[in-house]
């Protein structure tokens, strides 16, 4: 189970944040029994472990140079649906997109939607309260939590369960649901070794629309105007800028597809009867200024599989792009922000003039504009574009936190997010945070430098 050698901790060394960190060994549980073993002898040697699903944090989570790489991905993958309680069971190496599959067979939705499903993992999405497109509709993974079974920095293993009561007011808030303590806690505060969801109907039809716009102001009125109006309901509101669309277009092998466009938004439609409702659809697009000739549905599965991979194309190709300059100190810049959707534009804007009063290019922007929450991306090539651009990453920050939104919205903050955090949290959260630290791991010994 335990491995030193160099070449098995180079293949845990990095993630999908750039970053590089050997661990000291690595460790490979088959089963629940060595996860708690594993625990307990880190705890009397005073070593540490860094629990690891599929690594694709883009923050470093799942990395370290310090103690072990607890890797779980050889955990048993069991899936359980249960479809008279519409729930599932999961282990937590199992892939989300498997998960989802297996929900589907028996006419039911897993929600979390995560753009890298087809490779993380349960236990991953729960410690980062993964979203996705989708999570427009549905939220986060959070409120699917049903109940977590985890195993503790002192080896015990406990079963937390949602209370299942409209009321409650035994004890302050962050007392009263245990399962709340382990999502989003990015590996700190215990190792997540099951998840039961709550599942939802499967719609009978969803319908993709790719909807080009002339204008990025014409695509961000409409983003607004789509979740307000009741005329058309949207599961996602999904956003590519002229060079994010630029590279699904190279994706989808047509160069001709959206030629003119200064963005794209990507919406989706479910419902339970079998048509669409797409004529309500083109009037409200070309009511908003979107280009309807040069619209693309996808309908159907294979279809749904494609517009997801055109829209998987876009992080993709900037990590593709960000690659040759790592090995010079250079990678990929992302930002994971969000602010409430009015405030959108407005924040774009900022970060823009940021990077023109910092003689940097502006981001390749894209994401879930539906929630107020675009991923900003550039290409630093050595240390001192690196810096220029975190610079201005740190701009934006400000002016999206001036606006009511968060430095992190979904990838979490894990060691490459670290300096962002006091921007938002005063030293009272933090004073709390540690104490909730110190009442799960007195030691400290899961998940060093991630959050801290
Ligand atoms: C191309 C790309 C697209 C992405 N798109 C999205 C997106 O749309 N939405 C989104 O939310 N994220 C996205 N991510 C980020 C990432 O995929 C998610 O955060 C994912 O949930 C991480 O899962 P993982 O299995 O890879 O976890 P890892 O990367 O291995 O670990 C992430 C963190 O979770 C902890 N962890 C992992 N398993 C457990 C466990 N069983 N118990 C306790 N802690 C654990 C680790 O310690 C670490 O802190 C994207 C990443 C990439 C590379």
């Amino acid at each position: 189970m335990t491995a030193t050698a160099e070449d098995v901790r180079r293949s845990y060394a990095r993630d999908a944040s750039g970053m590089t960190m050997l661990p000291d060994a690595v460790l490979r549980p088959r089963d629940e029994a060595d996860v708690v073993d594993a625990i307990r002898a880190a705890a009397s040697a005073g070593t540490t472990i860094t629990v690891a699903g599929a690594q694709t944090s883009t923050t470093g989570a799942s990395i370290t140079d310090r103690g072990a790489l607890m890797s779980l991905r050889a955990l048993d993958a069991r899936v359980r649906v249960d479809p008279v309680a519409r729930t599932v069971r999961a282990s937590c190496g199992v892939i989300v997109a498997d998960l989802r599959r297996a929900c589907a067979e028996q006419g039911l939705l897993f929600t979390p939607d995560p753009t890298s499903d087809e490779s993380c993992t349960v236990g991953g999405a729960v410690a980062c309260n993964a979203s996705g497109a989708r999570s427009f509709a549905y939220g986060a993974t959070r409120p699917h939590v049903a109940a977590l079974r985890v195993a503790l920095a002192d080896g015990r293993v406990e079963e937390y369960r949602r209370p299942r009561i409209g009321k409650n007011t035994a004890g302050y808030l962050p007392v009263q649901d245990p399962v709340d303590w382990f999502i989003g806690s990015e590996g700190t505060l215990g190792v997540v070794l099951e998840a039961e969801f709550s599942l939802l109907p499967l719609p009978a039809r969803t319908t993709g629309l790719a909807v080009p716009f002339r204008r990025e102001a014409d695509a961000l009125g409409f983003v607004l105007a789509a979740r307000e109006d009741p005329a058309v309901r949207p599961v996602c509101l999904e956003y590519t800028d002229a060079e994010a669309t630029g590279f699904m277009r190279r994706a989808a092998d047509d160069e001709g597809w959206a030629r003119g466009a200064a963005a794209m938004v990507y919406v989706e439609d479910s419902g339970d009867s079998p048509e669409a409702p797409l004529d309500d659809w083109l009037s409200f697009i070309e009511s908003h200024g979107g280009l309807a000739d040069d619209l693309r549905v996808f309908e159907g599965d294979a279809a749904l599989r494609e517009a997801r991979r055109l829209r998987h194309a876009v992080p993709s190709a900037m990590h593709e792009r960000a690659a040759p300059f790592l090995a010079k100190g250079g990678r990929r810049v992302s930002t994971d922000w969000a602010v409430p959707v009015r405030h959108m534009s407005g924040a774009l804007d900022a970060s823009r003039r940021a990077a023109d009063a910092r003689g940097i290019e502006h981001a390749v922007t894209y994401g879930h504009v539906g929630d107020g929450h675009p991923h900003q991306n550039w290409v630093a090539r050595d240390p001192d574009e690196l810096a220029a651009r975190e610079g201005c990453v740190e701009d934006t920050l400000r002016e999206v936190l001036a606006r009511g939104g968060t430095v992190a919205a979904e990838h979490g903050i894990g060691k490459l997010k670290k300096r962002w955090l006091p921007l938002q949290l005063g030293e009272r959260q933090f004073s709390m945070m540690r104490a909730m630290k110190h009442a799960l791991d007195p030691q400290g010994l899961l998940a060093p430098g991630n959050l801290w």
